[in-house]
């Protein structure tokens, strides 16, 4: 036996990939991307509580989107922005 393992995705995982990939393609995402970027003034939220100022560009749900009612997904006041190191590590933390 040689080659890759092909992971087996159940059919509920790969439905919640394409409403993700639906959600973060939407214009109303888009609109509320802007809104948050511009209310932080393009700014990382986390680097700044630690007195740094990062410039970031990447939009964080700060609850866990999957945790997150649906309605709240575009609700500008559960987003922040995040620069691309703290949303990394935000994400391998689980969120
Ligand atoms: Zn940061």
């Amino acid at each position: 036996m040689s080659g890759r393992i092909k992971p087996i995705r159940s059919q509920a995982y790969l439905e919640s990939r394409q409403i993700d990939k639906q959600f973060f393609n939407s214009s109303a995402w888009e609109t509320t991307r802007k809104i948050v970027l511009n209310r932080d003034c393009y700014l990382c939220q986390t680097c700044l509580k630690n007195n740094i100022v990062q410039p970031a560009n990447q939009v964080d749900h700060i609850t866990p989107r999957k945790a997150l009612a649906r309605n709240k997904w575009l609700d500008a006041s559960e987003c922040q922005t995040l620069c691309v190191v703290c949303h990394s590590a935000k994400t391998i933390a689980g969120g």
